[in-house]
């Protein structure tokens, strides 16, 4: 049966949206006309004053006011780039590259020269770029070449709420910054140094849920400004009582809004991608038992380990007589504007990255679902209304709403720490003692140190080593950049890139679908190598390009179908192996040195980078780490499910109702002789 006959989920005000429709969507001008319309327009000169006249400006207001595509350009307009360059940062790459796309066509330009956009494995500006929309990652990465970040006359941190460990280092890192470009401009103008370049910086920090007076307080009480006003209403609803399944709910609510609405695309927040696939699933297969007599739905799912192009699906036009769903995680939450969204349904979920530390059975992070918190909910309803008046459902009642948390724990409190420690070392500068808005958790720090000593990129005071400097260079996770290098020694750098591509995509490469392990392991079989999952991924990479030279698209993909192969992954895993191989070429490392037998060189090369991540077998059968006490089982999806041997190293581990390893490789004992460091006597 349709959901038409399961009982109706009672919103709050169903009076309130019935007449809701009586007013008319706002009109599809020309962009400029647009541009003026938005609420920012008003404080443009205002605001252009106040920027002037601070170092550092605070600007709060609500979602589509107009600050991320409009403040950027005032910049601009106002000559504040001077001979250098704009940079807006964006916790997410998708935001980053939308909104260079929709400034650039505002500008009437190309994207890609006035406005451009830098993204990790993408970049897209040029000579002339004086707008860029960067991802967090990215400015920190330039850090390390440009430690004052000359290039950038304004810095603007949008989306600031967010905190992600990236963008609370570069709220620190800032605050210094522009106190030493300061101090170089004022040596240059008493003509201390007439040859310094050094101009000052700009901070611009923007968010619509912000907690601005602690930002304030942080940068010496900087301004704080606010933008009046919203261009379109959003109207929110609330479920009058709580619901149990919230998929089955967002199911019922979509068709409640295709059903009885007037056209508008429909944009469904869910946690993960499971849920996603799911919920794609059961909302195709209503949808075809409709009368034909009703719009056809066009499903969009949207997550980040989606390729950007089929992310970029989610923002062309909705073919004529359709509807579209999206179905997203909060990587649509913030910043974006996806054109045709009338209708927001907010699950009330979200995943969580949390690390998991070592007192709790952990030592790292896990991902898990939870509530979403207020700012997350006030940024979903956002989404609505950009283009006209919207509609946000939440599938939770009001009192839930009230009782959810203001905002979420910044990441610094809460993931592990190793990439950024690294990152630190090669600024010269230690985690521990740099000015943090909330400083990390020692014995997160303490173990970030310890990894990095295990993998020989800190020395035994901690300093950092030249190998240290050559993992920070490699855009990976700093225990993958040592297996990489550790491959030179071992002369098979060509396989290990390959790998390591692969398990830095967002997605794993086999399709793992529990009621269909037999199946996938006999359709498997032909790439299954021995040794376990890592050369069984390699095997199954070069049969995909083997056959792919000739097949063509098609066959291809019914290849990956019958192989149980994620296509997505390959495509964005030789992207990565690209950006890997030229990184190679920096370093000094010829990624072309390849061995025919490659077993024992390639896992003598992850052992180095895995040492951490390896299990002993012990006399009674299980598995305990080596470092670290806890017993792990060997992930029903692998290769080596249910096989006994000595020792293995894995990716990863998960955490349901055991430890899991996952990504797992049976190695020698005799491996682990001498890949970590020895500590001096006494220590
Ligand atoms: P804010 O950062 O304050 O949330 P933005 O500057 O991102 O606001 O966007 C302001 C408005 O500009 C949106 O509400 C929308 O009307 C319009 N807009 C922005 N991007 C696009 C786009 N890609 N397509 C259509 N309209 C857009
Ligand atoms: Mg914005």
């Amino acid at each position: 049966h349709t959901p038409r006959k399961k009982p109706r989920i009672h919103f709050d005000d169903d009076e309130g949206l019935r007449k809701s429709h009586s007013t008319s969507s706002g009109p599809s001008s020309p962009l400029q006309k647009q541009r003026e319309q938005l609420p920012i327009a008003k404080g443009r000169d205002a605001l252009i004053r106040e920027i002037r006249e601070n170092d550092v400006t605070i600007l709060l207001g609500e979602t589509g006011s107009g600050k991320t595509t409009q403040v950027p350009q005032y910049l601009l307009e106002a000559g504040m780039a001077g001979k250098g360059m704009v940079a807006v940062t964006q916790p997410r790459r998708v935001a980053a590259t939308s909104l260079a796309a929709r400034v650039a066509a505002e500008r009437g330009v190309k994207l890609g020269s006035l406005v451009g956009y830098s993204v990790r494995f993408d970049e897209v500006c040029g000579a002339d770029t004086k707008i860029k929309y960067v991802s967090d990652g990215m400015l920190v990465r330039e850090l390390l070449s440009d430690p004052l970040l000359s290039r950038y006359s304004v810095i603007v941190l949008d989306e600031a709420h967010e905190r992600t460990l990236r963008t609370d280092f570069l709220i620190a890192s800032l605050k210094s910054i522009q106190v030493k470009r300061k101090q170089a401009a004022d040596g240059k103008r008493k003509g201390k140094s007439p040859s310094s370049e050094i101009n000052p910086l700009k901070i611009i920090v923007m968010s619509a849920t912000l907690d601005a007076e602690k930002f304030s307080r942080f940068y010496h009480n900087a301004r704080i400004l606010y933008v009046k006003g919203r261009q379109h209403p959003v109207k929110i609803f609330h479920t009058a009582v709580s619901q149990t399944d919230y998929v089955e709910s967002a199911l019922r609510a979509f068709f409640q809004i295709h059903l009885d609405q007037p056209p508008g695309d429909v944009l469904i927040f869910l946690p993960g991608q499971e849920d996603i696939e799911s919920l794609e699933k059961t909302i195709i297969s209503h949808a075809k038992r409709l009368p034909v007599s009703v719009t056809n739905v066009l499903v969009c799912p949207m997550y980040a380990s989606l390729p950007p192009s089929q992310q970029a699906r989610i923002f062309s036009a909705t073919p004529s007589k359709m509807r579209k769903c999206i179905l997203a995680t909060n990587i649509a939450e913030t910043s974006i504007t996806i054109p045709g969204v009338k209708y927001v349904i907010d699950t009330g979920k979200c995943k969580e990255k949390r690390y998991l530390s070592k007192d709790t059975g952990g030592g790292f992070d896990t991902l898990l679902t939870r509530d979403i918190t207020k700012a997350s909910a006030l940024q979903r309803a956002g989404r609505a209304g950009r283009e006209g008046p919207g509609f946000c459902f939440r599938l939770y009642t009001e009192e839930a709403f009230n009782n959810l948390a203001a905002s979420l724990e910044p990441e610094i409190r809460r993931c592990s720490l190793t990439q950024s420690v690294l990152e630190l070392k090669c600024l010269g500068q230690d985690l521990e003692t740099v000015e943090f808005m909330d400083p990390p958790d020692i014995n997160s720090v303490i173990a970030a140190l310890k990894t990095l000593w295990i993998i020989g990129a800190l020395g035994n005071s901690n300093e950092l080593t030249p190998l240290g400097r050559q993992m920070a260079s490699f855009p990976v996770e700093p225990y993958l950049a040592r297996i990489i290098l550790a491959s030179s020694a071992h002369g098979c750098t060509s396989e290990v890139i390959d790998i390591v591509s692969l398990l830095s995509s967002s997605s794993s490469l086999f399709l793992d679908i529990s009621d269909q392990r037999d199946a996938i392991a006999s359709a498997r079989s032909k790439f299954r190598h021995p040794s376990g999952d890592h050369l069984t991924m390699l095997n199954a990479l070069r049969a995909y390009q083997e056959m792919a030279e000739t097949e063509n698209k098609s066959s291809r993909k019914e290849w990956c179908k019958q192989h149980f192969l994620n296509e997505r992954t390959i495509a964005e895993a030789l992207k990565i192996r690209d950006q890997l191989r030229s990184t190679c070429g920096r370093v000094g490392l010829d990624w072309r040195a390849s061995k025919k037998d490659s077993e024992e060189p390639v896992l003598r090369s992850f052992t180095v980078g895995l040492v951490q991540q390896s299990a002993l077998l012990q006399p009674d059968g299980s598995y305990k780490q080596l470092m670290g006490h806890s017993v792990v089982k060997i992930h029903p999806g692998s290769t080596l499910a249910d096989k006994k041997v000595p020792a293995i190293i894995f990716d990863e581990l998960v955490y349901t109702n055991h430890i899991y390893a996952r990504g797992v490789s049976s190695v020698p004992r005799s491996y682990f002789n001498g890949v970590t460091p020895a500590l001096p006597n006494g220590s």
